[in-house]
């Protein structure tokens, strides 16, 4: 039957991307759907840069994922040519006195030792006086630590994107952008989905529309996500010498829990010239409405983020070259959903956000795509891992998501 398909894929951004890709690869026949041309800066995806680590604080449950990922990545770059995945190391440093909690856990220096360590990945805990030794521009303080490992760094979100959806076309994947789904349901035999130019029917659905995914749940299930507006800041260095210091070889990626600071923060090494500046960013808490956030930045925000960060990299200035806002979609426990929905066995939800999805989504994609495909089990990676899929299911009987 004409506009009928094995699976449609509801949103292009990071998650759809990747499902499509993965989905194509199997040979399925897949229709991918966006209501803008992806990769864009309406969602999640966007600002130059992804942290990606293996040993991961928010529960070495992901770790399967980012692992996987890392094989696409490589596999993408091999085939395109293009540089997705950069290892240039990843410095956890917590301070000694009071900090703030990283994605919901307090001790995450120490949360992500015992991910390292159920993973067997190697790495090192640094003194403060080695922290600076090894990376002269952290100012670090007396009773500041590192966890420090050389497979964490940093990902191209956009080329990411980009890469799989060419190659999904390329492998027959239809991909229809600027083609805003408006409704979605399941009937016997089928799911409907129609868009603003016409009607499509599949076997399986898969929703990954980010921040827009509340729109697409019942009042119940909507409520246990939350999206925030999040800022990234890009600060010039004082002198095309100090940039030479925030360059990948010396400066690797970092989340910093700050002792005594109101937030965590974290960073990247510069990966264009001194003109772009080197881009940092903590987490905001502001709730947002993808359609109406406030997209442009102010003053007074610039001069808070470098006032209250700035000054752990004297090598810095307050010249914030490029400022750009982004959306979270945050579920209690920073947890991910990657679910059916409940009651309606054709209909995927992929809600991997929580501020720490994108270093998944590649694998994150081959497990939306196993479960469409009606695999019994998701297994992933080069150690293949059976996940153990209940850990991302929905949870309805949960309070709603709080701010
Ligand atoms: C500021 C910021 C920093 C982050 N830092 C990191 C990090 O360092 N490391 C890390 O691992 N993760 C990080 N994350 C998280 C990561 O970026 C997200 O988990 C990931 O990008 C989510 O991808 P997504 O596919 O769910 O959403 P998106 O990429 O936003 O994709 C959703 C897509 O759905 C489409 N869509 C929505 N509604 C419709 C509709 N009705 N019809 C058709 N299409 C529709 C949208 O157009 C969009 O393209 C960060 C996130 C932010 C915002």
């Amino acid at each position: 039957m004409a506009n009928s398909y094995d699976v449609i894929v509801l949103g292009l951004g990071a998650m759809g991307a990747s499902a499509s890709y993965q989905l194509a690869i199997r040979g399925a026949s897949v229709l991918g759907l966006d209501r803008f041309h992806p990769p864009h800066e309406q969602g999640s995806t966007h600002g130059d840069t992804r942290i990606t680590r293996l040993a991961c604080g928010e529960g070495s449950q992901y770790t399967p994922f980012a692992e996987r990922s890392h094989e696409i990545w490589k596999s993408l770059e091999e085939k395109t040519g293009l540089a997705l995945l950069r290892q240039n190391g990843i410095l956890i440093v917590a301070g000694a006195g009071k900090i703030a909690p990283s994605h919901g856990v307090p001790k995450f220096l120490e949360a992500t030792v015992a991910s390292a360590k159920a993973w067997a990945i190697d790495h090192e805990i640094l003194e403060a006086r080695e922290i600076a030794r090894r990376f002269p521009a952290f100012d670090v303080s007396d009773g500041d630590r590192a966890y420090h490992d050389r497979l964490g760094g940093y990902l191209r979100p956009e080329a990411c994107i980009g890469a799989q959806l060419e190659e999904a076309r390329a492998l027959g994947a239809e991909l229809r952008m600027n083609e805003k789904v408006l409704s979605v349901r399941q009937e016997a035999g089928a799911v409907v989905v129609t868009t603003a130019t016409g009607t499509y029917r599949a076997a399986q659905l898969i929703v990954a529309a980010g921040p827009w995914l509340p729109r697409f749940l019942a009042p119940a299930l909507a409520r246990q996500f939350g999206v925030t507006r999040q800022v990234l800041y890009w600060f010039r260095a004082r002198s095309p010498a100090e940039h030479a210091a925030f360059s990948p070889e010396r400066f690797p990626v970092f989340i910093w829990q700050p002792s005594g600071a109101d937030g965590v923060f974290y960073g990247f090494p510069a990966v264009g010239p001194f003109e772009e500046g080197v881009k940092i960013a903590t987490e905001g808490h502001d709730v947002a409405d993808p359609e109406t956030v406030d997209r442009t930045v102010s003053p007074r925000e610039i001069e808070a983020m470098f006032g209250t960060f700035g000054r752990f990299f004297p090598g810095l200035s307050p010249d914030c070259v490029k400022a750009k806002v982004c959306l979270y979609t945050e579920v209690n426990a920073a947890r991910f959903v990657l679910d059916r929905l409940p009651g309606q066995d054709r209909i995927i939800v992929a809600s991997p956000c929580s501020g720490h999805g994108f270093k998944h989504s590649g694998g994150v994609g081959d497990a939306l795509a196993q479960m469409a495909m009606g695999e019994k089990q998701v297994v992933l990676g080069a150690g293949r891992h059976v996940v153990d899929m209940t850990q991302f299911a929905f949870r309805p009987d949960d309070p709603p998501w709080k701010a």
